[in-house]
């Protein structure tokens, strides 16, 4: 078995290849801090494909990225998540699939394009997890965190129906499809009496178009 050390807290990305027994744990507050080893252990899983596949669909050059920690640092999320964004660019340049498909990070990531913006390298973070939220679907691996999954569809659906998101029903639907009819009744409580969420859907006039486009998307997916 194979260690990597990524030496994180400068701008050089230092690796380390080591032979090791255990997996050492990560932690992403101290890596974050700065000058603490990140250690991946590599598995026999090696898929030469997928760092390319990871690349087209991001349209994101992963060999560019030089682990300077950039991406994590400025990642509202990163606290949250199993394993750093730039661990998992790492991974997947390591070609560890399995691992970096199942790993929560890619669920936890809003999408806010924080990392993009950050990137020096114009590595688009954003753009790869999306790409591997779509690869995990595809290949219908274990998804880490279901409820994410779940509470997306339903916002597409919304889309879907109306053209527009009635986050009313999107938060009713999901409550219903998790079981949690408790959780949040005061918060949804108090943005109903402030008027923050609409009792009926507003609709795009023109639904056919938005149809259409579902459509095309399947069709090109
Ligand atoms: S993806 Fe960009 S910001 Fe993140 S570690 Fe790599 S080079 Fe730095
Ligand atoms: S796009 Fe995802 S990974 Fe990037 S900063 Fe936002 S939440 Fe974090």
């Amino acid at each position: 078995m194979i260690r990597i050390d990524i030496y994180q807290g400068n701008s050089h990305g230092l690796c380390h290849i080591l032979p090791v027994s255990s997996q050492k744990k990560t932690d992403n507050q101290k890596i974050l801090k700065g000058g603490t080893m990140d250690t991946i252990i590599l598995t026999p899983e090696s898929n030469d494909h997928f760092a390319g596949m990871v690349e087209e669909m991001s349209r994101s050059n992963l060999s560019r990225c030089w682990h300077c920690l950039c991406c994590s640092g400025g990642c509202p999320f990163a606290q949250d998540m199993d394993m750093l964004p730039n661990r998992v660019i790492r991974m997947v340049q390591l070609g560890m699939k399995h691992r970096v498909l199942s790993c929560s990070t890619i669920w936890l990531c809003v999408g806010c394009n924080t990392c993009s913006m950050e990137c020096p390298n114009a590595v688009d973070m954003a753009a790869v997890m999306d790409a591997l939220r779509r690869i995990a679907i595809q290949e219908k691996v274990k998804i880490a965190e279901p409820a994410v999954l779940s509470f997306h569809q339903k916002v597409i659906d919304s889309i879907s129906r109306y053209g527009r998101t009635h986050k009313l029903e999107i938060m009713m639907r999901y409550k219903l499809s998790e079981k949690d009819f408790f959780s949040d009744m005061d918060l949804g409580l108090k943005m109903l009496s402030k008027r923050k969420l609409d009792l009926m859907p507003s609709k795009v006039k023109d639904r056919q178009q938005v149809q259409d486009l579902f459509t095309l998307a399947k069709e090109l997916s």
